[in-house]
């Protein structure tokens, strides 16, 4: 093979090589994407950071005696920080990043 050949080859090669590193490239790029179209985990009672702002999954269980500044009809869905879709029952919230909190849910950080 004459070393005009072999560069060709090389060349080619290469070309090969690039175009699957892009192909792989795009479709881990894509990967975020999926996984949030498919939801985040759910936010767990037990889970610290939600024990530390003492979030309910379900606000009607809301011991109001412990939190007077709870009030019917303050659920997640109407706060400030809660950013899910209307129609879907769970959504990401500002004060649990990485987390879906449920829109009928309440916790302390609650903020009309
Ligand atoms: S900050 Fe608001 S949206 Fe987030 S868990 Fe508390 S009440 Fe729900």
């Amino acid at each position: 093979m004459s070393e005009n050949e072999e560069n060709k080859v090389s060349r080619r090669r290469f070309l090969k090589v690039a175009a699957g590193t892009a192909a792989a490239a795009v479709a881990v790029g894509a990967l975020p994407r999926l996984a949030r179209a498919e939801g985040l985990p759910h936010l767990k009672e037990s889970d610290p950071a939600a024990q530390a702002l003492h979030y309910y999954e379900d606000a009607s269980k809301v011991p109001t005696t412990k939190f007077p500044q709870f009030k019917k009809g303050d659920i997640c869905e109407v706060c400030r920080f809660y950013q899910g879709k209307p129609g879907q029952t769970w959504g990401p919230c500002q004060l649990f990043p990485g987390k879906d909190v449920n829109k009928d849910g309440w916790c302390e950080g609650f903020s009309k």
